[in-house]
């Protein structure tokens, strides 16, 4: 076993389970519009993102940050056929958080990849070791989500 995969097995092990990231395109006002999506045949914003991080999950579009993270293009809800995702409606996504137990830093190995990756400058560390994702700053776009060997990051 590879040590990424050790420490990402570790991590999840003292977790309990993987930690379940269901994200909308942040381009609606009521969530219930996404039932809407069933009658949707070609899922245009699948192949809009540009990012390639929008799947069909159950029938309703949802972000997968493992792949990438969202730049806010608008390109998803420019595509919608059925306005359940328009311009006029895009917000921010809920700020997501470090899991402290996953995270390696916490644990004393130094890591900074979440940092690194995030254009926001959001993830503040307290000395070497105690990253935190400082809510009023994070947009949800989830660009740090997948850069972390240990998939520490989430809601
Ligand atoms: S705004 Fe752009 S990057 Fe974000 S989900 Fe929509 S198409 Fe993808
Ligand atoms: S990427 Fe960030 S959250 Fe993940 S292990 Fe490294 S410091 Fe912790
Ligand atoms: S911490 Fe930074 S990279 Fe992560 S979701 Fe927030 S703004 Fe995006």
């Amino acid at each position: 076993m590879e040590r990424r995969e050790l420490f990402s097995s570790f991590a999840k092990l003292l977790r309990g389970e993987e930690r379940q990231l269901p994200t909308y395109p942040p381009y609606f006002s009521d969530e219930a519009d996404f039932q809407r999506c069933r009658e949707c045949d070609d899922t245009p914003c699948v192949k809009a993102c540009e990012e390639g991080i929008i799947e069909i999950v159950d029938g309703v579009p949802s972000l997968d940050f493992f792949k990438s993270g969202c730049t806010f293009c608008d390109q998803c809800a420019l595509t919608c056929p059925l306005q359940v995702l328009r311009v006029d409606a895009k917000r921010s996504l809920p700020p997501l958080a470090i899991d402290p137990i996953g995270c390696l830093a916490w644990h004393g190995t130094i890591c900074s990849s979440c940092r690194d990756a995030c254009l926001d400058q959001a993830i503040e560390f307290t000395g070497l070791f105690q990253p935190q994702i400082i809510a009023q700053k994070c947009t949800g776009c989830g660009f740090c989500v997948g850069v972390c060997p240990t998939k520490a990051i989430g809601r």
